[in-house]
C-alpha cells in the first residue's frame, strides 16, 4: 500500500516537536515524513531578546536540525515556502518547486503586529529570527560608535525606544539595561547619557500579568534606568524617532518593536480564514473545512473558554500542540481515534536580565533569582524533550543561580 505523505511546514517549536514526536510514533514503513524550513537550524525564539541585546551569543540559541532530527525517517528540505495550495494538496517552494502532500501540518510562525501604524514596517526593527536579532545586536553597537564620532554629539544616538511593554518588550529592556553599561565601558560614555524608554498604550506594563509582579518588574527596571511611558499610544514612526498619539516626538536611531504578534502572512495568502493571520482551529487542531490540514504553534488560534478570548500564542502551547498534533495524525493514518486539544498552562515566567525575572507556575508567584533558575529550568526542559541529555549539555543554560 502506498504510504501517506505527511508534511511538515515550519522548525519552530510546534514543527520541530511534530518531526521529532513522529519520528518516534511511526515506524518507517506508516508515513513519508518531510519537513521543511527556511534555514537549516531551529531556533529557540524565547530567547531572541538575549542575542537581540548581545547579553547571548546568537549560536546559543540555534541548533542544527539534522543534529537532533532521525534523517532516516524524515527528510528535511532547507527551503521557503512560497504557497500552501489547499485544494490542490501541494505546497509551493521558493526554490524546489511543488511538494504534495495528504497531510499538512502548518507550524510557520508568527510576523510583527504592526496595526497599520505608519513607518513601523520601514523604521523599526522586529525580534523575530536569528538574522533579526543580530542585526538589532550590531546596531546598537553601531550607535555607541557612531555617537562617539559625530562632530556634534547626537543623543538620538544613545536614546533606544522599545515599542511595547508586554513579554518581548520587557524581556528585551531587562537585556538591555545588563548590556547597556557593558557598552558604555567599551566605548567609553558616561551611563546617564544612555536612555531606554519603554513605551505602551495600555495603562500598565505586562498587561494582564500579576499586579505584584508587574511592580516588582518595573521597580527593578526603573532601578536600572529604564523609563517606562504607559497609556502612551505611539502614532508614526520615522527614521528619526517616534511621534506619540498626542504629537509629543522622542528622538531616537533606534526603535525596537515588539507590540504582539500576527499569524504568517502566508496562512491569509494561501486563503485560510483567519484572525489576525491565526486560524481558529478544531478541537482536534485541523483547519475548518480542511480535514487533512492541520494547524499548529502561533498560526493557529485557540479560545480560553473560562474567559471567552484567545490564548495568547506562546512557545508552551505550540509545543504541547505538536503532541497532540502528532497522535491525531497517527490516529488518521491508523484508523484510531482523534483527541481534542486542551491546553495545560503550568506557568509563565519573564526574564529581566540577569538573574532576575519574575512569574507565576501553578498558583505561586515567584521574583528575583528562583523566578531566574525556574526560567532556565523551563528553557532545559524544552531541550530535554527535544535532544535528550546530550542537547541540554550542548545547549542548556546549565548556570542557574
Ligand atoms: P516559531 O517557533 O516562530 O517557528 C516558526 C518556524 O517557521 C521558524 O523556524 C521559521 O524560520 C520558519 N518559517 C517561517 N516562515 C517560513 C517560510 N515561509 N518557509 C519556511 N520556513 C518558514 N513563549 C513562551 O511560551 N514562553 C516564553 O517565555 C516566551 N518568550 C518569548 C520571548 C521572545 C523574545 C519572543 C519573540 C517570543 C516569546 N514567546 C514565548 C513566544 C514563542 O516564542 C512563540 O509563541 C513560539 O515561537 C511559536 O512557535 P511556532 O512553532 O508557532 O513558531
Amino acid at each position: 500500500m502506498k504510504k501517506p505523505k505527511i508534511l511538515i511546514l515550519g522548525a519552530g517549536y510546534g514543527g520541530m516537536m511534530t518531526a521529532t514526536r513522529l519520528s518516534k510514533e511511526l515506524s518507517y514503513n506508516e508515513a513519508e515524513i518531510t519537513l521543511v524550513n527556511k534555514h537549516n537550524y531551529h531556533y529557540q525564539t524565547t530567547w531572541l531578546h538575549e542575542p537581540a541585546a548581545g547579553t547571548l551569543h546568537h549560536d546559543r540559541t540555534r541548533i542544527l536540525i539534522d543534529d537532533v532530527l532521525d534523517t532516516n525517517k524524515i527528510k528535511f528540505i532547507k527551503d521557503t515556502v512560497a504557497k500552501i495550495n489547499k485544494d490542490d494538496k501541494t505546497v509551493t517552494l521558493a526554490n524546489n518547486g511543488e511538494l504534495s502532500y495528504d497531510y499538512l501540518v502548518i507550524g510557520l510562525g508568527s510576523e510583527p503586529e504592526t496595526f497599520g501604524i505608519p513607518g513601523v514596517k520601514e523604521h523599526a526593527f522586529a525580534i523575530r529570527s536569528v538574522n533579526s536579532v543580530r542585526q538589532i545586536r550590531e546596531h546598537i553597537e553601531y550607535m555607541f560608535a557612531n555617537y562617539n564620532n559625530e562632530e556634534v554629539k547626537s543623543e538620538d544616538y544613545l536614546t533606544f525606544i522599545v515599542a511595547g511593554a508586554g513579554f518581548t518588550g520587557i524581556e528585551f529592556v531587562g537585556e538591555l539595561t545588563e548590556r547597556v553599561p557593558e557598552l558604555c565601558e567599551e566605548f567609553d560614555i558616561d551611563r546617564s547619557k544612555v536612555r531606554i524608554i519603554n513605551v505602551e498604550a495600555s495603562p500598565t506594563a505586562l498587561p494582564g500579568f500579576d499586579s505584584e509582579l508587574v511592580e516588582y518588574a518595573v521597580d527593578l527596571l526603573e532601578s536600572r534606568g529604564v523609563e517606562f511611558k504607559t497609556n502612551t499610544p505611539i502614532k508614526e514612526c520615522t527614521p528619526d524617532g517616534v511621534i506619540l498619539a498626542d504629537g509629543t516626538e522622542i528622538k531616537s536611531k533606534t526603535v525596537i518593536w515588539t507590540t504582539g504578534v500576527r499569524g504568517n502572512s502566508l496562512i491569509e495568502e494561501s486563503g485560510f480564514e483567519a484572525m489576525r493571520g491565526r486560524v481558529k482551529v478544531d478541537p482536534d487542531l485541523r483547519a475548518p473545512g480542511h480535514d487533512n490540514v492541520f494547524i499548529i504553534g502561533d498560526c493557529a488560534l485557540i479560545i480560553n473558554e473560562e474567559i471567552n478570548r484567545p490564548y495568547p500564542p506562546t512557545a508552551q502551547i505550540a509545543i504541547q500542540q505538536a503532541y497532540t498534533c502528532t497522535h491525531n495524525l497517527k490516529a488518521l493514518i491508523t484508523g484510531s481515534e482523534l483527541k481534542a486539544f486542551k491546553p495545560e498552562i503550568k506557568g509563565t515566567v519573564a526574564s529581566l536580565g540577569g538573574d532576575e525575572a519574575v512569574g507565576v507556575v501553578g498558583k505561586k508567584k515567584l521574583y528575583g533569582t528562583s523566578a531566574s533558575a525556574m526560567k532556565k529550568v523551563i528553557d532545559n526542559r524544552y531541550l530535554y524533550l527535544l535532544g535528550g541529555i546530550p542537547l541540554v549539555l550542548k545547549k542548556g543554560k546549565l548556570k542557574l543561580f
